[in-house]
């Protein structure tokens, strides 16, 4: 990959923060982003504001979690990062958020179920509740594959959603989505227990959205 092409992935990182900030995707300081790149991957390092943030300012790892480029720690949840490129050669990008709605459902080990059918969005026909674990730790980058297996979000209980896209503008997109979803399921279950799609149906939903599902 040419150096330019680095340098363009690294704003599309920083644009993408810039996104969780300004539109309060993920408060303060949580959350993280990231996307491929040859040898490794960029991701947003820990501890630094998002408006504060510029492209040198990103630390490259290699898919063993070493360091190949970057002055500053990474976010706390690089082997979440790193785990997910290892094991999805689909995954170009991927974005962490602690939105509110997404940690509500996350809080009470609730998937979202295809209450709806843009749910299919993110691979499947519900969004799974990764169980807790500590944050920055291996045991959670465990919890998350499994709960993404087949799909491309899910929450973690007690602290947030991940989403994934073949580039980090698909998987701020998603993540996007699963908060509005989240958000739409919540209020559906302030009046009661929401009927379900068929299964049959879910799996229509998402053969459309693998087939011609992309944003226009
Ligand atoms: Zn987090």
């Amino acid at each position: 990959m040419a150096e330019r092409d680095e340098d363009w992935l690294r704003q599309c990182v920083i644009d993408a923060a810039l996104d969780l900030a300004y539109t309060g995707l993920s408060p303060q300081m949580s959350g993280n982003v990231s996307a491929r790149c040859e040898g490794g991957f960029l991701v947003t390092p820990s501890g630094v504001a998002y408006t504060d943030l510029v492209p040198d300012d990103l630390v490259k790892l290699d898919l063993e979690g070493n360091l190949l480029d970057g002055q500053l720690p990474p976010s706390s949840e690089w082997q979440m990062h790193t785990g997910i490129y290892r094991e999805r050669d689909d995954v170009g990008g991927i974005v962490h958020a602690h939105s509110d709605y997404a940690v509500s459902l996350a809080v009470m080990h609730k998937d979202i179920p295809a209450f709806h059918y843009m749910v299919a969005v993110a691979g499947g026909r519900d969004i799974r509740c990764a169980p807790y674990a500590t944050f920055g730790t291996a045991a959670l980058a465990d919890h998350a594959l499994s709960a993404l297996e087949g799909r491309k979000a899910c929450l973690l209980a007690h602290h947030g959603q991940i989403a994934l896209g073949e580039t980090v503008e698909d998987a701020l997109h998603l993540a996007h989505e699963v908060e509005t979803l989240s958000g739409q399921y919540w209020r559906a279950l302030q009046i009661g227990d929401p009927p379900l799609l068929s299964d049959e149906e879910m799996a229509v939903n998402v053969e459309k959205f693998r087939t011609y599902g992309r944003r226009s």
